[in-house]
This record gives C-alpha cells, sequence and structure tokens, in this order.
C-alpha cells in the first residue's frame, strides 16, 4: 500500500526562487501518475520532496497517513531512477543491483534471490557479469530499474528515465516500464517534459507550469478537454492551431469570425459554452490539426465552417501530409492533417473546412477554457 498525499506543498530555494507554488495531489495505491511539463517548471523540485531529497519549505506530505517532511529518504520506503543511470563502472550489473542491499547487510542467499528475480523481470539475466560499458543505453536504465526493484519499494519515483536513450530504444523502455508497473503493483510517479511519453504511460498526468498545476487529469480528458491553452497547446502534435475570433450572432446561430471566413460553431459546442452573452466578444479558438479538414468531399459535411487560406509548407510524413497555411487577409497560421496520398504545394489556395464540435474556446485574457465538458 502506498498512497501519496501533497498537501498545500511549496518550494523556495535558498536566494528566493520559487520552484513550487500550494501543489495539491493525491495520488492512489498502484496509480502511474507523471508529472509534466517544460523544463524549469517545478517536476523534479516536486519529486525530489516526495523523495526527501529536497526539503519541503511549505506545506505536508504524506505516504499512509504518516507524516513524512522530517523522515529520512532511506527510512520512506521508496526508490529513485534518474536520468543518469549512476552505474558504478567497475561493478557487475550482478554487483550494481545488489550493492544497496549488501550495504544494508541483507544475507546473502537473500541478496542472490533479489537480483535474480529482477533480472528474470528486466531480462537481464545473462548480463550480470558485464559490466556498464558493455552494454547497451537501454540495458544500463534496466540495470538502474533493476536497482530499484530489488529494494521492493512501496512507491517508485522516476525522473527523466528515458532522456539518454535513442528514439527507438525510449519507445521500447516505455513500454518495458508499463508492464513493470503492471508486474509490480507498486505506486509510480515518473517525471518527463515528453508530452508523447506523459500521454502513453500515465494513468492521469499532472500537468505543470511555472510550479504550478495546471490541470491533473487523464490523458483523454487532458485531449479533449484541455482546462487551458497552455494545456491544450501542451498535448498533442502537431500543436492545437488557435486562433484569434470574433463572436457574432444572427437568427439564432452563433459564428467565429477570422478574417472574411465565419465558422458557424457546432449547437453542441454552442451548448457546452459557459458564457451566455457572446456578441462581438474576441476568444480563442482552439482546433486540433486532425479537426481540420481538406478536401472536396468535406464541402458538404461543413458548409458553414470553411477557411480561405494559402499554403506555406507541406510536410510529407508518409501516413500523413501536414499541410502549413496562412488564413487569407489575416497574420493566422493554421496546421492542416492531410491524408498520405494529399496533393498540394506551397502557394496553393485551399479550402479548410473546421469541425467545430471538436473546437475550444478560451477566454482571450485569462486563456481558461469556455466549455464544460
Ligand atoms: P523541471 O524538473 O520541471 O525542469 P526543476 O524542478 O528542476 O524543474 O526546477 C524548477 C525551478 O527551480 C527552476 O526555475 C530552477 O532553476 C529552480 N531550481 C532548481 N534547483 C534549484 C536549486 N538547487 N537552487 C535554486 N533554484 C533551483
Amino acid at each position: 500500500m502506498a498512497n501519496i498525499s501533497l498537501r498545500n506543498i511549496a518550494k523556495v530555494y535558498p536566494g528566493g526562487v520559487r520552484a513550487v507554488h500550494d501543489f495539491n495531489l493525491e495520488i492512489h495505491d498502484k496509480e502511474f501518475v507523471v508529472f509534466v511539463g517544460p523544463s524549469g517548471c517545478g517536476k523534479s523540485t516536486t519529486l525530489r520532496m516526495i523523495a526527501g531529497l529536497e526539503e519541503i519549505s511549505e506545506g505536508d506530505l504524506y505516504i499512509d497517513d504518516r507524516r513524512v517532511n522530517n523522515v529520512e529518504p532511506k527510512d520512506r520506503d521508496i526508490a529513485m531512477v534518474f536520468q543518469n543511470y549512476a552505474l558504478y563502472p567497475y561493478m557487475t550489473v550482478f554487483e550494481n543491483m545488489s550493492f544497496g542491499l549488501r550495504l544494508r547487510k541483507v544475507p546473502k542467499k537473500e541478496i542472490e534471490q533479489k537480483v535474480k528475480a529482477a533480472a528474470k523481470i528486466l531480462g537481464l539475466e545473462d548480463y550480470l557479469d558485464r559490466k556498464p560499458k558493455n552494454l547497451s543505453g537501454g540495458q544500463r536504465q534496466r540495470v538502474a530499474l533493476g536497482r530499484a526493484i530489488v529494494r521492493d519499494p512501496k512507491v517508485f519515483l522516476l525522473d527523466e528515465p528515458l532522456s539518454n536513450l535513442d528514439a527507438k530504444m525510449r519507445t521500447q523502455m516505455r513500454t518495458e516500464i508499463i508492464k513493470l508497473h503492471n508486474q509490480l503493483q507498486a505506486t509510480f510517479i515518473y517525471v518527463t517534459h515528453d508530452q508523447t511519453e506523459a500521454m502513453t504511460m500515465g494513468t492521469r498526468i499532472v500537468v505543470m507550469k511555472d510550479g504550478l498545476i495546471q490541470q491533473v487529469d487523464t490523458p483523454d480528458n487532458l485531449y479533449t478537454y484541455p482546462a487551458n491553452k497552455f494545456v491544450a497547446g501542451f498535448i498533442g502534435t502537431p500543436q492545437m492551431n488557435f486562433l484569434d475570433v470574433t463572436m457574432e450572432e444572427e437568427d439564432g446561430k452563433i459564428y467565429a469570425r477570422i478574417g472574411r471566413n465565419r465558422l458557424l460553431i457546432h449547437p453542441d459546442t454552442v451548448k457546452r459554452m459557459t458564457v451566455t452573452e457572446v456578441n462581438h466578444r474576441q476568444f480563442v479558438l482552439g482546433v486540433r490539426p486532425e479537426d481540420v479538414h481538406f478536401g472536396s468531399e468535406y464541402a458538404e459535411i461543413y458548409p458553414d465552417s470553411v477557411i480561405k487560406a494559402t499554403v506555406n509548407v507541406t510536410e510529407k510524413l508518409g501516413n500523413e501530409t501536414l499541410i502549413y497555411c496562412s488564413v487569407d487577409g489575416t497574420d493566422a497560421e493554421i496546421v492542416v492533417r492531410g491524408g498520405s496520398r494529399c496533393r498540394v504545394e506551397s502557394e496553393d489556395k485551399i479550402l479548410a473546412y473546421v469541425d467545430t464540435q471538436h473546437i475550444q474556446l478560451f477566454d482571450y485574457d485569462t486563456e481558461e477554457t469556455l466549455l464544460k465538458r
């Protein structure tokens, strides 16, 4: 069992840098929680406070109903895995994995048992006699994970553990860590700046910016119901398009105007709006590239939400084509996700059809969402 409760946690570094503000979160037993956000947003600081490697300036940290603010790291029943694996170069894999247990004078037989069991989980059984320099990056990271597993902790804290690996190995290790979590049935807290890693691994994701939590939610909800413009832009690639629009009301219908284009807002979206008097108001309209369609077959489906645009660049990715355009008569740019066989070139004039059932609307000043779920 390991529930972790962070209550009004804050960190002020010597010199006055306030790295984390009023952080509140309940992490449940066996959850896989990911802290994600741009570099410097306070992810590692928060993780290190949970580990006990960084003093907590304000607030209370509980692990299973026990306040642990002043408990030594080694007594918190937590294991941490870092980006730089920090393996001892002159020790074998076995020695690296057993080092902590040997320090704690665990009987030899038990050590052997634990290391072998961890090696089996991680597919390292054939490498126990090797030195780290004779291992691949992925294998080294597995040894670092193994060192954590043998301690049989209640909580695993992982700080950007895959950042040193190449793209292919990262994808592979991602799957392995998910499997590991299922197998070990422990609580995992994982820090990354990579939204893809967060989206694919976390059962719940904490999005942070400037030391503040922006939203805590499941991957699906973050994608579909972002709480503000920052979350909307941070989650998803290519990034969501943001357009400054002026709302217009006519014959009971609501439109968003951008330059000479006017988009009829789908009635489902209108129903979800948290503001009623919208006529002439300026909002930020967000729409993901996959909800902006290109191709004459869409003219019938979305006849009243068309944007005239000029293509700047296209990126052919094989399975899809990203079309980067300028919205005619404005400074706005928009990315359209076209199919694999889509043929357009720079300077082409195109019509982009916006699915306004799947847009976001944000307050122009606060950037908070204006839509209910
Ligand atoms: P992240 O993990 O999201 O990249 P960090 O938690 O490492 O962010 O850092 C959050 C903020 O705290 C940053 O502004 C960083 O410069 C600052 N910071 C981190 N460590 C220290 C430190 N030891 N002393 C002073 N400021 C620090």
